[in-house]
């Protein structure tokens, strides 16, 4: 089955005692046994719950794995992950990562005894560089947040596998739409379901998909063991937004490249930074392994000042100031103040996050009413 028809087919099937074509919103929280023990699969909400196992199933469908695991939020997925960990265990992450994902890595994990190498991963060999008897998993994020560095997937699982690691990717910024990763080989991929899945800024609630039977049961584990698990009306939100999510994404990705053309050609921005651009470093891999480059992209302004930057942040009318991305609205964001401002300034700059830096989630409004918005907010 293609990927627009299990959008909208996978996981829902009518309800059974009333024939409605949505799976209804559970809102119960347990389910009356016949006996003890005596009941259809469900006896506790946290446990289980139809609304979300169908959403779970039709994640699972479109990122071509076999089984999805939901949770409250994309950090509380992430979160899960960790717990596969053991202290003493070493991680290896990518340098350019979600600020969230960081903090989680290095102010909550890190406290258990789990040590993380954050490293480049222009190049994907790279990564053996830092393996040693003790690393377990490497965490890569592709496209990054906010420089849109891409990571090459399959060589990237190519060596995790040789040491016999477990990958993860992050495809939040890619979403199911433009890239499989367990496709290309990766065990593990997680959702923030906020971002593009849910994709109309209404929910927060993130997701694990694999393939391996033996990794979903201890997943599953820890889904129902620390309880961090979305509530059926919110699982509802998402898999009634993943219906519509491959025309949303066409929309992105074509006012995506309208967007990052006006801004490379107007004088007053310097860099550009989106995948779509042949001379991006890793145009070449994002080709490869993406069907399109989506709608977020970030630039910098000539006179390189954070007021600069501001004064830009301030008189857009259509793009929202606001933190979040992959929503049907158009959004603008300055990382060196909001996602990524507790990295001191002199770190941030060598990252290349300039002060300047803004970044757009461009959404699927009028594509010239959005380049009009820029050219009259930007000197
Ligand atoms: C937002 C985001 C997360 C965290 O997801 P929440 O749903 O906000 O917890 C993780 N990774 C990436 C790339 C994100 O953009």
């Amino acid at each position: 089955m293609q990927l627009a028809t299990k959008l909208i087919h996978a996981g829902v099937e009518p309800d059974p005692s009333t024939g409605a074509i949505m799976t209804p919103i559970f809102q119960t929280s347990t389910y009356v046994q016949a006996a003890p023990g005596e009941h259809k699969g469900y006896e506790y909400a946290r446990t289980q719950n139809p609304t979300r196992h169908a959403l779970e199933a039709a994640l699972a469908a479109i990122e071509n794995g076999k089984h999805g695991i939901c949770f409250g939020s994309g950090m509380a997925a992430t979160d899960a992950i960790l717990r596969l960990l053991q202290p003493g265990d070493e991680v290896i992450a990518g340098n350019d990562m979600y600020g969230g994902t960081y903090r989680l890595f290095t102010k909550v994990v890190a406290r258990y005894g789990v040590k993380f190498h954050f490293i480049d991963m222009h190049d994907a060999a790279n990564i053996s560089n830092y393996v040693n008897e003790h690393t377990k998993l490497v965490w890569v994020e592709t496209p990054t947040n906010p420089l849109m560095h891409i990571v090459d997937i399959a060589a990237a699982a190519e060596t995790a596998h040789r040491h016999k690691l477990l990958l993860c990717v992050d495809n939040t910024f890619a979403s199911p739409y433009l890239q499989n990763p367990l496709e290309l080989g990766a065990d593990i991929v997680v959702h923030s379901a906020t971002k593009y899945l849910g994709g109309h800024s209404d929910v927060v609630l993130g997701a694990a998909i694999v393939k391996d039977d033996a990794l979903a049961e201890q997943l599953h584990f820890f889904q129902n063991s620390c309880g961090a698990v979305p509530g059926p009306h919110d699982c509802w939100l998402v898999l009634r937004g993943i219906k519509t999510l491959h025309v949303r994404m066409r929309q992105h990705s074509e006012n995506g490249a309208a967007v990052a053309r006006f801004l490379r050609s107007h004088p007053g921005v310097d860099k550009v930074y989106w995948c779509g651009f042949e001379d991006h470093p890793n145009h070449a891999i994002a080709q490869k392994q993406m069907r399109g480059f989506g709608g977020m992209m970030s630039f910098t302004l000539k006179d390189d000042r954070m007021e600069n930057a501001f004064r830009v942040l301030s008189s857009t009318r259509i793009f929202s100031l606001a933190e979040s991305l992959g929503g049907v609205e158009s959004l603008i964001g300055h990382p060196a103040s909001m996602t990524h401002a507790s990295i001191p300034r002199e770190d941030r700059i060598r990252n290349g996050l300039a002060d300047s830096l803004i970044r757009l989630s461009v959404g699927i409004e009028d594509a010239e009413d959005l380049i009009a918005d820029l050219r009259q907010a930007i000197e």
